[in-house]
């Protein structure tokens, strides 16, 4: 051979090589299911601990598959936690940096176009997408579901619900918004893709039945479903179904809310039941995880962790999760080093080897490899968090967290003695924490400020005032 036939020859061989060993990689392609609760305390589930609410279903991810001790979201609250876990990226990176108004006049509030969802990274190797329950990525019609990458959309766009039928009860956001009865817009009706539908019952047993119904529909097939409850998130309204399965708690608010837990963990148990049936268990994985901490308005409970929603302590953003794959997720497995929220995207690719844009690079990690115990090393040196309204960045390096915040103050706490965040280092180990805040404001500088502006600059006093009561 010349040397331009051998050149020729080592291309057509190392083409096919790597063009093989891509396609055998590939070839796996579960289902995947995120289950995502909202607002769910740390410790309102039994799988780390509770004792009055009870969630044998729940439970089962954790038990069948691998509990992550030290699973961390991006964001304090729902909307850019969403838009951390739907792209698998720093969402400060594309400026999602608040709530998203709910307007469907305004072009700007949402998920940007450019960047990828995993609906969208799934979509191209040829699988079948719904989103059910709680959208919040925008109401303005570019953004909506449809739009990217979903098939399937049943739920509402805005970032909170009523949860009884009856107050079900405009068409639309903007009628919801005119009407003088000022309910607003946790009380449109229910969306099946662009049409309004009629509904009877309690929410979240209406979206677990459209999550029966797709996985039915579209089980001989490769789907992902993101199964996106707005439970346990006010306001605390519970049927009655629910409520007398929690009368071994006597506080009226704790016992509602528990009830909107039993109902998601009912959901999640027909979703684990259905996969059984039709005999694709062990070609699904399920994670669970809630969008951040418990609320200090909705009767959860974060314990050990310190604070709630809103908060870069512990208990704002360390969050229940799990992952249950059987046959392939070890089961009973607890996982310690920290994980987030932007791996589930990372996992996913990796498992199907879907291409990433590359101009786009994820922030996760696929942890399929750390969780076999395949690669001992940690899945992430360093986690960061940012509030940019709040004025705060938080880190977690090892087991050292630190958090700088106009608005907070300054902390330095050793998670491995201190998981409570009682004991601040900041005096002891002023050197720590400042190469803290300069890996921070290094990271930051890859970040964007936000490109629209935040749901609490929208006034909406006579929503928060109808819907913080307690409803039966
Ligand atoms: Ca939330």
């Amino acid at each position: 051979m010349n040397k331009m036939a051998i050149k020729l020859f080592n291309k057509v061989v190392l083409t096919t090589l790597l063009c093989c060993s891509a396609i055998s990689y590939a070839a796996q392609k579960p289902n995947f299911i995120i289950i995502l609760t909202d607002d769910q305390g740390y410790a309102d589930v039994g799988f780390n601990g509770s004792d009055d609410i009870i969630t044998p279903n729940i439970d089962r991810i954790a038990n069948e598959g691998t509990k992550f001790t030290n699973g961390y979201v991006t964001y304090a609250v729902c909307g850019p936690s969403r838009a951390g876990l739907l792209t698998g990226r720093y969402q400060g990176r594309f400026g999602f940096g608040y709530n998203p108004i709910i307007d469907p006049t305004d072009k700007m509030s949402g998920l940007p176009l450019e960047e990828q969802m995993v609906s969208e990274v799934l979509k191209p190797i040829g699988y079948t997408s719904s989103i059910i329950g709680k959208w919040h990525m925008g109401t303005h019609e570019r953004f909506h579901p449809n739009k990217r990458g979903f098939e399937h959309f049943y739920g509402f766009l805005s970032g909170g619900h009523n949860y009884f039928p009856e107050d079900l009860i405009y068409q639309n956001i903007t009628e919801a918004k005119k009407s003088s009865k000022g309910a607003g817009w946790y009380n449109t009706k229910l969306l099946e893709n662009n049409q309004r539908v009629e509904t009877d019952e309690y929410l979240t047993d209406e979206l677990s039945n459209e999550a029966v119904k797709f996985i039915e529909r579209e089980h001989d097939n490769p789907f992902f479903l993101y199964l996106s409850y707005n439970a346990p998130h006010t306001p605390l309204q519970a049927s009655k179904e629910y409520l007398d399965r929690n009368t071994h708690i006597k506080d009226k608010k704790r016992r509602t809310y528990a009830a909107m837990v039993t109902a998601v963990d009912d959901g999640v148990g027909r979703v684990l039941a259905k996969l059984k049936e039709l005999g694709i268990d062990e070609n699904t994985m399920v994670f669970f995880l809630s969008d951040n901490g418990g609320s200090s308005k909705n009767a959860s409970n974060n314990a050990p962790l310190r604070g709630s929603k809103g908060d870069y302590f512990e208990g704002g953003i360390h969050v229940p999760f799990a992952v249950r794959w059987p046959g392939t997720v070890p089961a009973g497995v607890d996982y310690h080093n920290p994980v987030s929220s932007l791996d589930i995207l990372g996992t996913f690719a990796g498992i199907t080897n879907a291409p990433i844009a590359k101009e786009r690079p994820l922030d996760g990690v696929n942890l399929m490899p750390f969780i076999t115990g395949q690669n001992k090393g940690i899945p992430h040196q360093v986690l960061f968090w940012r509030n940019f309204g709040q004025g705060t960045l938080a880190i977690r390096r090892g087991d050292s967290k630190a958090i700088n915040s106009n608005k907070k103050g300054q902390h330095l706490f050793d998670l491995t003695t201190d998981l409570s965040e009682k004991n601040n280092l900041l005096k002891s180990n002023r050197e720590q924490f400042e190469q803290h805040v300069r890996e921070m404001k290094s990271w930051e500088t890859e970040l964007i400020d936000p490109i629209f502006r935040s749901l609490m600059s929208q006034k909406n006093k006579t929503n928060k005032k109808k819907n913080n009561k307690v409803k039966h």
